[in-house]
């Protein structure tokens, strides 16, 4: 089975980890600062915090953020479910934004209507996440003017993005945004088994996500609310949690970050192999913004299902019986049984449903070879015909 995504792991990453096993810490040691360092460096952010899942830094994020019971958190409903429980975590109420039927990101001019309508209902939103699909960036410079007019704050979900760049910067340098958040999933740019990343400029927001990452724990007597005891004393400033990333992840981050611009790059070059071969093929290939440099961690194409003698589901199944490992990123969040719940239905967000009944993400990584681009390729055009 070729699979639609998997990690590189080389030589480098595993005497790094393997010295850490070797040294004094295990976890709260050196190398989780270094590793938030070089990534801070790398994408020009001024604050970088590890933890041990994008989900968490998703949380605290929203945390810091303020938001709250009685706010509303507002995404695209194309996206992993955790882009909106980060809200639901935080007591907050949660609504969409359909995609824009090009990018299939949050569109702009949806958010601008839903905003105007909102604004009537006296129910604007406190943090808007824009994700950056399959890697290609937002319109984040509209999101964030709308933001500005509206009163709400950014969280970039850049999951699938980092190594990415928007208007010539790094994806995390968050001049549009007030936090952006990178996950280290096996399936996405660079690894750290689990593990997340929160990043901003904001010197008070990077020190309540700190905050909260570890308990609400502080031993900075600056920070501290009550006088100290002694020279053992930490206080507890707030209810936090334990979301810390280990030594043994952060040493496998710093030592795959060395490889992320040729990641992203050997992931862009397979995307335009494909782009010209699937061109003579029923289906739609991504469209990519000429202002942005895709992480390309999702290649997605969708079915022109009017031209072909399938159903979405036969040619997703023929794919799969041809050890094709195909996959659907995502089913609309809010038609997840959980959101149903909520009230939301399937036919709220038509963009989104509309991509939904013909995406299929095709296998993409780095290590992925031409022959096995051949083989996807034979594949496809067989289910497709
Ligand atoms: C993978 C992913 C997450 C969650 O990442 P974890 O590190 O697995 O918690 C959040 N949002 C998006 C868009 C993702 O793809």
């Amino acid at each position: 089975m070729i699979p639609y995504g998997r990690q590189d792991i080389q030589q480098a990453d595993i005497d790094a980890v393997m010295a850490v096993l070797q040294s004094d810490f295990l976890t709260q040691g050196p190398v989780v600062p270094r590793f938030e360092q070089a990534v801070a460096d790398k994408v020009g952010a001024r604050h970088a915090l590890a933890v041990n899942s994008a989900t968490s830094a998703l949380h605290v994020a929203c945390l810091a953020l303020g938001l709250g019971e009685g706010d509303w958190l507002w995404t695209s409903p194309i996206t992993f479910v955790a882009s909106a429980n980060c809200g639901l975590y935080c007591g907050a109420k949660v609504d969409f934004v359909d995609i824009d039927p090009r990018t299939y990101n949050l569109c702009p001019r949806a958010l601008e209507a839903k905003l105007e309508q909102a604004e009537r209902a006296g129910r604007l939103p406190k943090v808007v996440v824009a994700v950056h699909l399959c890697g290609q960036p937002c319109d984040i410079q509209a999101i964030h003017a709308l933001g500005q007019r509206y009163g709400f704050r950014v969280i970039e979900d850049a999951s699938h993005a980092i190594g990415g760049q928007y208007q010539g910067e790094y994806i995390g340098s968050g001049r549009y945004s007030d936090i952006t958040v990178f996950s280290f999933h096996p399936v996405k740019i660079i690894t750290t088994a689990e593990g997340g990343m929160a990043l901003t400029n904001d010197d008070a927001l990077a020190s309540r996500m700190d905050l909260l990452r570890s308990h609400g724990i502080t031993r900075d007597p600056a920070l501290m609310t009550h006088e100290t005891d002694g020279p053992w004393y930490y206080q507890q400033v707030e209810l936090g949690f334990n979301y810390r990333m280990t030594e043994l992840q952060a040493a496998l981050g710093l030592s795959q970050l060395e490889r992320l611009d040729d990641y992203v790059a050997r992931r862009n070059a397979l995307a335009a192999c494909y782009d010209d071969r699937l061109a003579a093929l029923p289906v739609t290939t991504p469209w990519q913004h000429p202002d942005s440099y895709s992480g390309r961690h999702l290649y997605v194409i969708r079915l022109q299902l009017d031209q072909i003698g399938a159903t979405h589901r036969q040619a997703f199944e023929a794919l799969r019986e041809q050890g094709i490992g195909v996959n659907l990123h995502y089913i609309p969040v809010h038609t997840q049984p959980y959101y149903r719940e909520l009230g939301f239905t399937t036919g709220d967000f038509p963009a989104s449903q509309a991509y939904y009944a013909e995406a299929i993400s095709l296998p993409l990584y780095p290590t992925m070879t031409y022959a096995q681009q051949d083989e996807v390729l034979a594949a496809l055009r067989s289910a497709l015909v």
